[in-house]
């Protein structure tokens, strides 16, 4: 443990005492975050936020305290002899662990996860007409639906044809049938090309994802609209962070 300052509700004390000793089993996602399933049933969450990011080294013995990446918050030295470390250059990520009740609580919180097959078009339309919410604001709310960030939440709602300021009550049932296979085309898609380096992103062996070379909307304004021509507007209106859309065909 490096930065005690990245883990949230426990101590560095508990945390290591927690971990230390500990056999890893399943290693999956919730929505934007880790999940490292440990055989005592309590879990390591890791929430990389803007810059974290979680890479496997293989060379675990060279390592000391005070050598290596600076930006490294945790390592943790594998019997392997591989080297898990978390480095978060503006160390805006959080770090829990979890036992199964408080693991319980934290999964119910999020949203359905748009990979599963339980995430239908007719979930998502459920989800849209008990709000008000700007259909952009809607769908990246984790407690509605989870793991769909500011870029693909831009490049969904494009691809589904679909003004990002609606307000979310008034999507139709068809619009909801595109936008759900929107959703799922450009995760799916994402994740097979390793991801989106805007700025920061890694992948888990430190290169650059390839996703980004494929983006619609994102970053794209003032670029003529890739189905209509027209120029790619952009607005903080929305939810203050960078909606992008085209004017023309995104009504
Ligand atoms: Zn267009």
């Amino acid at each position: 443990m490096l930065r005690g300052d990245i883990l949230r509700k426990i101590t560095r004390p508990a945390f290591e005492r927690g971990v230390v000793g500990r056999r890893v089993g399943a290693v999956g996602r919730r929505a934007k975050h880790v999940v490292i399933e440990l055989d005592s049933g309590w879990r390591v969450v890791i929430q990389p936020r803007m810059t974290g990011a979680l890479l496997v080294d293989h060379v675990a013995s060279s390592w000391k305290r005070g050598t290596g990446d600076p930006y490294d918050t945790i390592r943790f030295a594998l019997d392997s002899g591989k080297l898990l470390r978390f480095r978060d250059v503006r160390r805006l990520g959080a770090v829990f662990l979890l036992d199964p009740a408080k693991w319980e609580k934290y999964t119910a919180a999020i949203g359905p996860e748009p990979l599963e097959s339980s995430f239908t078009a007719e979930r998502l339309h459920e989800i849209l007409v008990h709000g008000r919410l700007a259909v952009k604001k809607a769908i990246m709310d984790q407690k509605r639906l989870a793991g769909v960030g500011n870029i693909y939440a831009n490049e969904a709602l494009w691809m589904a044809e679909i003004d990002p300021s609606r307000e979310s009550r008034r999507i139709t049932v068809a619009e909801s049938v595109r936008l759900h296979a929107a959703i799922v085309d450009i995760l799916a898609r994402s994740i097979e090309g390793r991801g989106t380096t805007v700025r920061d992103y890694r992948t888990g062996t430190g290169e650059p994802g390839g996703y980004q070379g494929r983006l619609a909307v994102y970053e794209r304004d003032g670029e003529p609209c890739l189905r209509c021509g027209r120029r790619i507007a952009m607005t903080h209106a929305i939810d203050a962070r960078s909606s992008y859309f085209c004017p023309g065909c995104q009504r």
